[in-house]
């Protein structure tokens, strides 16, 4: 995908903390081969800073290439249906002229974890949202989640579970990516994505709104745990397990265009929603929300 630039307009209306944690981020990130410093300023002000009235979110389709993800019982690959679906949600999405969006991927391939971070940071993206459809053990499993980042722990043995399971997807290229996953072990970071977390809670709660009325869910709040691909430090990040596809009968929805579209259709309405909620608060209160 082409690198794309834009010039960082000052937000005025941005706090000192803001400030300082910007100034953090950049200084922890000084030196870090091939990312781009510069690139994130612009993402660490996130959705609070539309430019030009455009917001850009980066959807994730997860696994790919030599990484199927998981396999249902009837042979449904989770690489192949959540590229479907991600393609539905940028369909939705291009109805949004204020709403750009982008993939990580756009066919069957393998991109490391880091690498959909980076990429996410390149295209300066407000908010990164990747999507799965995942297996459990027990075929009894089932309905849909929202995950966020956590920095201390997963809330709850299915988060820790998947979140395992997950950044295990660059274990299939022989693990050589996983030294490049450096995200949390800076020290300023932390503070960074403290601020980052709040608002990734708050894209997963508008998600769950939508969720909650087309399919059932797992859990009824965002959950979180330590997802490698939910590491940007200045990205809002959540991850949707649409479903487990190791249950039968959502392996068979998953399936289904009629479930594609209905799930594409509440991520894409999460999203419209996150972002008017934002600009909403950034124009009454002069902040971004949880700051
Ligand atoms: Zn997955």
């Amino acid at each position: 995908m082409k690198k794309v630039k834009r010039a960082a307009p000052l937000n005025i209306m941005q706090t000192r903390r803001q400030m300082l944690l910007s100034c953090l981020a950049l200084a922890s990130l000084t030196g870090r081969a091939g990312f781009a410093a510069g690139a994130l300023i612009p993402a660490s002000q996130g959705a609070a800073r539309p430019r030009g009235g455009a917001h850009c979110v980066m959807i994730d389709p997860g696994h790919g290439g030599i990484d199927p993800g998981a396999i249902g019982h009837q042979g449904a690959k989770e690489k192949h249906v959540v590229l479907a679906i991600a393609n539905k949600v940028r369909a939705n999405l291009a109805q949004y002229s204020h709403i750009q969006t982008r993939l990580t991927r756009e066919q069957d391939e393998f991109i490391p974890l880091y690498r959909r971070v980076e990429l996410a940071h390149e295209h300066q993206a407000d908010l990164f949202v990747s999507i799965h459809a995942d297996g459990f053990t027990s075929p009894s499993a089932a309905g849909a989640s929202v995950f966020a980042l956590s920095n201390r722990g997963a809330s709850s043995a299915m988060a820790g579970y998947l979140s395992q399971k997950e950044n295990a997807a660059d274990d299939v290229a022989g693990g050589k990516y996983r030294q490049q996953d450096n995200y949390l072990q800076q020290v300023l970071f932390d503070l960074v994505q403290t601020d980052t977390i709040k608002n990734s809670l708050t894209l997963g709660r508008h998600l769950l709104n939508h969720i909650r009325p087309v399919h059932q869910l797992h859990s009824q709040h965002t959950e979180q745990a330590a997802f490698a691909v939910l590491k940007s430090a200045s990205i809002p990040s959540v991850l949707v397990e649409t479903s487990f596809i190791t249950n039968h009968q959502e392996e068979q929805l998953l399936e289904t265009a009629k479930f594609q579209d209905q799930i594409a259709l509440a991520i894409s309405s999460g999203i419209v929603d996150f972002f008017a909620y934002f600009d909403a608060h950034e124009r009454h209160a002069g902040a971004a929300p949880g700051r």
